[in-house]
């Protein structure tokens, strides 16, 4: 008898806790509060909204069509929790906030199922714009298997035209960039999500609608089953992986950007995931003739070099792509170096221009080396710098390559240049009997 007085009261406080604010209905069907639409296929894709939210009030939106993802950003200073529930889905957005150094917003949310009802509840009082994204749902392809390829081929990707149906074309005008550092990111967001096909459709309806850019930022996704698909379109400019993107705070030349799916802040990076990057990223270092332990400028350095396989958050302030992925950086460039060397002699490397081959013989060495470069390169003057770019010693590039140095054993950059310009910068080593 005591537990039923119980029972009773438990659903009496979950009934009266959870609603403490008014009903109140919003319709979205009527275009009338709309600010901003965008159709595809006489189907809207896009639509924009803003709504001033009483605290505590709940909120049913009526859509009047199919929507797959929603973005909500304050119009106000207040720091409000919103919470989000459609027929399918069940989210707290927590602090809504905008932060440009997010790649993808974290109240950006890809429904799990397409829904025509949403319900909104906030903390606080304050005004809202509400951006819905309709990407129609394509069939799921089956996980590629294909792309642990040897010989540092490509692997396998998605095309863009492949994954982009029934979306709108991107905008054209395309710029070529010679990679210099690929850049690893996440997608944030949460790891429930397994339509990757449909999560990357969203991402370039948030990218090309709401962010207003040409085209998706990154120019590759990689899913947790290993699926790789090709991001930003080339538009026959150049090699896929030789477009510049948008990902890298404003400063995205020389760079290859890539985007793991999912959320790897406390959770590690799948298998398949790092074995599709490491081939992602072997082939694409040996197609431009770079080493795992290359540094090269780079205006988003914050030690004035940035490494060939590099962070989103060792150049711009960023948690991206997430302390998990942080751990495996290490890990990621040994495997890349690997499979590099492994490739070394079997494919034809065509050299970029600006490359010159060169060696460095030995190295390790014991303070005194050779280094062989390509007499075009024209090489006038060499410099040795610490890991931290820190400069140890500079002079004449000598006739005969021969440099005798008097550092202690350890590691550090060895640069050439030809007059003011850095022609290479190569990592040595120097171990002393
Ligand atoms: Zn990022």
């Amino acid at each position: 008898m005591v537990s039923r007085y119980i029972l009773i009261l438990f659903v009496w406080y979950l009934t009266t806790s959870f609603q403490v604010g008014n009903d109140r209905s919003l319709n979205f069907s009527s275009n009338q509060d709309n600010t901003q639409s965008v159709t595809s296929e006489n189907q809207t894709i896009y639509s924009v909204h803003t709504v001033n939210l009483l605290a505590e009030d709940i909120y049913h939106i009526i859509l009047g069509q199919n929507y797959t993802a929603i973005k909500i950003t304050p119009l106000d200073t207040v720091k409000a929790s919103i919470r989000f529930s459609s027929d399918f889905d069940s989210l707290n957005f927590g602090a809504v906030q905008t932060d440009e150094n997010i790649d993808i917003p974290t109240s950006f949310a890809i429904f799990s199922q397409p829904t025509k009802n949403i319900k909104l509840i906030s903390d606080k009082s304050l005004a809202v714009r509400i951006e819905l994204f309709y990407a129609s749902v394509l069939p799921l392809r089956s996980p590629q298997k294909k792309n642990k390829k040897s010989n540092c081929e490509k692997p396998i990707t998605i095309s863009q035209t492949e994954w982009r149906q029934g979306l709108p074309e991107p905008i054209t005008g395309r710029n070529a960039t010679v990679v210099k550092h690929c850049v690893i990111h996440h997608s944030a967001g949460n790891n429930g999500d397994t339509n990757y096909l449909n999560t990357v459709r969203n991402i370039y309806l948030l990218h090309t609608q709401s962010n207003g850019w040409d085209d998706i930022g990154y120019n590759f996704l990689i899913a947790p089953n290993g699926t790789i698909f090709s991001g930003r379109d080339a538009q026959n400019v150049a090699d896929e992986d030789n477009i510049q993107g948008a990902h890298f705070c404003g400063k995205n030349g020389g760079t290859m950007g890539v985007c793991l799916l999912g959320n790897y802040n406390n959770v590690s990076p799948s298998l398949d995931m790092t074995s599709s990057l490491v081939s992602l990223l072997s082939w694409k270092l040996h197609k431009e003739d770079l080493e795992t332990t290359d540094e090269f400028p780079h205006p988003n350095s914050l030690s004035d070099h940035l490494p060939t396989i590099t962070m989103h958050r060792t150049g711009c302030s960023t948690q991206c792509p997430g302390d998990s992925t942080a751990l495996l950086i290490d890990t990621i460039r040994q495997k890349v170096q690997t499979e590099i060397d492994n490739c070394k002699g079997i494919t034809k490397v065509i050299l970029p221009s600006t490359v010159y081959k060169q060696l460095i013989y030995p190295n390790p060495s014991d303070g005194r080396f050779y280094v062989m470069i390509e007499a075009a390169a024209h090489i006038s003057t060499y410099r040795i710098v610490n890991l931290n770019g820190k400069e140890l010693f500079t002079g004449f590039f000598p006739f005969n390559g021969r440099i005798n140095t008097d550092l202690q054993n350890g590691q550090y950059i060895l640069e050439l240049y030809s007059e003011l310009t850095r022609v290479s910068s190569k990592k040595i080593q120097i171990i002393r009997p």
